[in-house]
């Protein structure tokens, strides 16, 4: 007893001791979380309703990682974490319960410039973190603002024409357009880059496309799709922007999922569709150069897989803290007490890791094996914390009405595409040992 009294004020003093630092960490300049799960509609009615003030480490931000950031990109995640905080997590779960897309919120997340964080000069440890902040509120409207700046603005911007550039980013920045990515087909998805068997044939001053696509995010809703086919003179893979409404175009919605309920997932048929040259993506002439932003779009994972984890940690110890059994809050039991610390340390790692990638990507320095390992060593993480979460919240972890259903089955699309697990272990794999184990 003694000891630990002791050892108490030895740790009060020496915690006492970081004040005199200017630069210590103040929790109170983090925004506070609104926590959802206590009574749901009341707190949709009126978001500012939130015990959270008063909890310790509202962001749970223990590894002071937002304190990285400059202060004007500090300040700007703060106001972009209260939208999506306030607007999106409590209208979300309708949406994701429906597979309905919320088109309105597009105009909201164009004001706070979501649309082009990837052209504006954004840090990479911020881009990292407006992922982060997303895909705590939703993981489709994360997924949405990555798909739309990794693949979509960035692969125009670094590999498109100057008339596309024209032409599209304007509209694409503030959310006016949207584009899907049409990679995966039906036939082919870890091995697509060997086996893609989409046709483009060169006509004059036009292309011929033919084939189909599966799983495409806003396939159903963009004003075009960035369609990749193999040219038929060369065998070389290239890309094409499709505007929806080409004849011989079609996009069926994929229904049902598991995760991502909101994405508009889609099957695309290309059947003849003809567009000109000037469509194709000069940037482009082999599957290389799109691997160059791929393995970017990777990375971009493992941060919705960080941020789906401060998620699921944010609602679990909010339900610790309001349930009771046996008379008392559950957070009081330690077996409740230990998967909350194993989500946050979970997500504090996996956002450590993260930090470590926006480092590798501010230098130039990311390559394909750390992009992987990024990928695969978060998402791992997040489907553990995911089933503790959902353990945590007893029967009611198995519905949306209380959230953590829903971050349960978005964690598992995370762990599946941009490359499943299996497929991002097998890169990290052949880097490591210089032996290929694919086939
Ligand atoms: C919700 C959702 C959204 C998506 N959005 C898009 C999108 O917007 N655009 C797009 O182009 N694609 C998208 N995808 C596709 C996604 O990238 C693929 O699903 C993913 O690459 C896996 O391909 P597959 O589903 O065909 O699985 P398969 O490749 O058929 O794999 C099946 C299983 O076999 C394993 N496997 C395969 N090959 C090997 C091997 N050599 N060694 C060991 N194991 C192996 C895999 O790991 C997996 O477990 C999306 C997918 C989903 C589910």
């Amino acid at each position: 007893m003694i000891w630990i009294t002791c050892k108490y004020t030895w740790i009060s003093k020496h915690l006492e001791g970081f004040g005199s630092n200017p630069k210590r960490y103040d929790k109170a300049r983090e925004p506070p979380i609104v926590p959802l799960s206590e009574d749901l509609e009341s707190r949709r009615a009126n978001p500012a309703t939130t015990r959270a003030g008063a909890l310790p480490y509202p962001g749970a931000d223990l590894m002071h990682i937002w304190e990285l950031l400059d202060e004007p990109e500090r300040e700007r995640l703060e106001a972009i974490r209260a939208f999506f905080q306030d607007r999106v997590r409590p209208e979300s779960i309708g949406y994701w319960n429906r597979e309905e897309f919320p088109h309105h919120l597009l105009q909201e997340m164009a004001a706070h410039g979501l649309g082009g964080i990837q052209v504006d000069g954004s840090s990479a440890l911020f881009k990292g973190l407006v992922y982060v902040e997303a895909a705590r509120a939703d993981v489709s409207l994360s997924a949405l603002v990555g798909i739309h700046n990794e693949l979509i603005v960035g692969m125009i911007h670094e590999l498109g024409s100057q008339a596309q550039k024209d032409a599209w980013l304007p509209r694409l920045t503030n959310f006016a357009a949207l584009g899907a990515f049409a990679l995966t087909e039906p036939g082919h998805g870890s091995d697509i880059a060997g086996g893609l068997s989409t046709t483009a044939t060169r006509t004059g001053d036009e292309w011929v496309i033919n084939g189909a696509k599966r799983w495409i995010g806003s396939g159903t809703i963009a004003d075009f799709a960035l369609v990749w086919a193999r040219d038929t003179g060369d065998g070389q893979i290239k890309a094409f922007i499709v505007e929806a409404g080409s004849q011989g175009f079609s996009a069926t919605k994929i229904g049902n999922k598991i995760g991502l309920r909101i994405m508009q997932n889609a099957d695309l048929e290309l059947d003849h569709v003809r567009v000109p040259e000037a469509n194709r993506l000069p940037g482009v002439t082999n599957f290389a150069e799109a691997n160059e932003l791929l393995k970017h779009s990777r990375a971009w994972v493992g941060w919705q897989a960080a941020g789906v984890q401060l998620g699921i940690f944010d609602i679990a110890r909010d339900y610790s803290l309001t349930r009771e059994q046996f008379g008392q809050q559950i957070a009081k039991f330690q077996l409740v007490q230990l998967p909350l610390s194993e989500i946050l340390g979970n997500a504090m790692a996996s956002l450590s890791l993260m930090v470590g990638v926006a480092r590798l990507q501010s230098l130039d320095k990311l390559e394909m094996v750390q992009a992987a390992m990024a990928k695969a060593t978060t998402t791992r993480l997040a489907r553990e914390s995911a089933a503790r979460g959902r353990a945590l919240l007893g029967g009611n972890g198995v519905t949306s009405d209380h959230e953590m259903a829903k971050l349960f089955g978005d964690t598992e699309i995370l762990y599946t595409y941009e490359g499943t697990y299996e497929i991002n272990s097998l890169i990290v794999g052949r880097a490591v040992t210089g032996v290929s184990a694919f086939v």
